[in-house]
């Protein structure tokens, strides 16, 4: 089986890649464009792999993604890359819909007339997942339990607004072409080689540094945390048991608020990097600053695995 990653050299995709030649006999070809985020020294623990190829190349050229999809002839497509960081998406918000709506547009496309081509069986068996976000279900407030599959979207930053409108294009193509995809909204991941401008790696590195730790508002926006890994293993459960045209959420069913993430951050620092801190402070914890909240910032998100654990994850 040969699986078409797209963002196999960020944070999430890189951990799929490493699940699937780790754990499955399935070939990976990773296709990136190697952005800011991409990193290909996060794989470097594994390639050069036999099973493995990589493809330097942006989701938005379609003329480049029809031409690996007949070379390489992929019975899945597992779709990761995207603009993923939501201060980003506030600063420039039309790389995000250039690469998450366009270039998911373009991938559908390509996806679409490669499977069009295939023998029935085969057109039968190819899945297109398409990862996606909790934060296209906008804010959850304190009053309902979990986001779950039938959860309206109302997205609220630029980068959930993308996301959202990728989701809605493999809806559609579901619908219209009958192309068997499946779609993913997972929560916030943490874990091994993640970009260093996303919360956790952020704190450690600026806490190591002896700098300020910038917290948005109060700190009490609460996240549904999993680990990277574990939704890397949801991606392969949901590729091998989705049923076409469905959603599944993924989360960790582990909700804390941003400033107890940050707390513990500062704890495990203290017990493990003390050296670091002599001299500038008591504890980690005391570089804490309160920041202006980022604007249309979501209080709450928490999400309802259980379609997803009914697969068997
Ligand atoms: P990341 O920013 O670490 O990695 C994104 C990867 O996509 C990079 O390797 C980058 O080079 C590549 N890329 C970007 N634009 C591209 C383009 N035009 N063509 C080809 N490659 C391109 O992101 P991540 O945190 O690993 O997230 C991966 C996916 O999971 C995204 O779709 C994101 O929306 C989604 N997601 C992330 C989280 C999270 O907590 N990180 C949670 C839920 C969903």
């Amino acid at each position: 089986m040969i699986i078409l990653v797209t963002g196999g050299s960020g944070f999430i995709g890189s951990a799929l890649v490493r699940e699937i030649l780790s754990t499955t006999p399935m070939h990976v070809v990773n296709v990136d464009a190697l952005t800011y985020a991409g990193n290909e020294d996060s794989l470097s623990d594994i390639t050069p792999h036999q099973r493995y190829s990589f493809e330097r190349v942006d989701i938005c050229d379609g003329a480049q993604l029809d031409s690996v999809f007949s070379r390489h002839q992929p019975d899945v497509v597992v779709h990761l890359a995207a603009e993923s960081h939501v201060d980003r998406s506030i600063d420039d918000p039309m790389s995000f819909v250039h690469t998450n709506v366009l270039g998911t547009s373009r991938l559908l496309e390509s996806s679409r007339h490669y499977w069009n081509d295939l023998a029935a069986d085969q057109r039968a068996d190819f899945r297109f997942v398409h990862v996606s976000s909790d934060e296209v279900f906008g804010d959850l407030g304190s009053v309902r339990n979990a986001f779950d599959s039938d959860s309206a979207y109302a997205p609220n930053s630029p980068y959930a607004a993308s996301k959202a409108a990728a989701d809605h294009l493999v809806r559609a193509w579901h619908r219209t072409y009958e192309l068997p995809t499946v779609i993913v909204n997972c929560s916030n991941n943490y874990g091994p080689r993640q970009f260093p401008e996303k919360l956790i790696p952020h704190m450690i590195i600026s806490a190591l540094k002896g700098r300020d730790l910038p917290v948005y508002g109060d700190g009490l926006q609460v996240r549904d945390w999993v680990y990277v890994e574990d939704h890397a293993r949801a991606l392969l459960t949901v590729m091998k048991e989705g049923t076409p045209g469905s959603t599944y959420l993924v989360g960790g069913s582990n909700q804390v608020p941003n400033i107890d993430i940050v707390q513990s951050v500062c704890q495990l620092l203290d017990e493990l990097a003390s050296d670091s801190r002599s001299g500038l402070v008591e504890s980690y914890s005391d570089l804490i600053t309160f920041v202006e909240d980022r604007p249309g910032h979501d209080r709450r998100y928490a999400v309802n695995a259980q379609s997803t654990l009914d697969l068997g994850w």
